[in-house]
């Protein structure tokens, strides 16, 4: 189905912002920043999957940074892809994890994550969703910092007579 990115993208946020208003998260504080072209951008997309992709990045970004924590959410676009970046302040990444970070049940520091509950499993499955839509999943880390998780994916150009090519 054709999706646009600029309209889920701010969907998935504004579900997010809701959970964060809870109770239960209000008083950590964690803000999420769009930083997002208003440019619609059409997708050929499982809906459903893809939004399991962004749900898992954010979950994370929210789960491994402390409270208080921005995260900021960009869509960009290139001459054929869109590029959705999720940049948060946690933990970051060690060098040598991030080759096996999209492994099915890699989890960095066990006992810490086990803390945190989950499988291990949600940037593998990642991955898979976003390369069987002919995309790319990737990461930039600095240990302290924080971490920036990339997802691009090919748009689809519409011409003017409702015809459209691949670019
Ligand atoms: P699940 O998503 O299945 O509930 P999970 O979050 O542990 O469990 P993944 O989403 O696959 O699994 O992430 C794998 C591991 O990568 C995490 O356990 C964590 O150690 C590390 N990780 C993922 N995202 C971040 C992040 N934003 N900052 C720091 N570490 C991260
Ligand atoms: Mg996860």
């Amino acid at each position: 189905e054709f999706v646009n990115m600029n309209k889920l993208m701010n969907h998935i946020i504004d579900r997010f912002e809701v959970v964060l208003q809870s109770e239960e998260y209000r008083y950590k504080n964690y803000r999420i920043l769009r930083d997002i072209t208003k440019r619609d951008l059409w997708v050929e997309i499982d809906q459903d999957k893809m939004t399991q992709v962004f749900d898992n990045i954010i979950n994370n970004a929210i789960k491994y940074s402390p409270d208080g924590g921005r995260i900021i959410v960009r869509l960009m676009d290139t001459h054929s892809d869109l590029i959705v970046s999720i940049s948060d302040e946690g933990l970051g990444i060690a060098r040598k994890d991030i080759p096996h970070l999209f492994d099915r049940f890699y989890r960095v520091d066990k006992a810490r994550s086990r803390e945190m509950g989950g499988s291990g499993l949600g940037l593998a499955i990642a991955k898979e969703v976003t390369q069987l839509h002919g995309g790319k999943i990737w990461v930039t880390s600095s240990e302290d910092k924080g971490s920036t998780f990339y997802v691009s994916l090919p748009y689809v150009v519409f011409e003017e007579d409702g015809e459209w090519d691949e670019i």
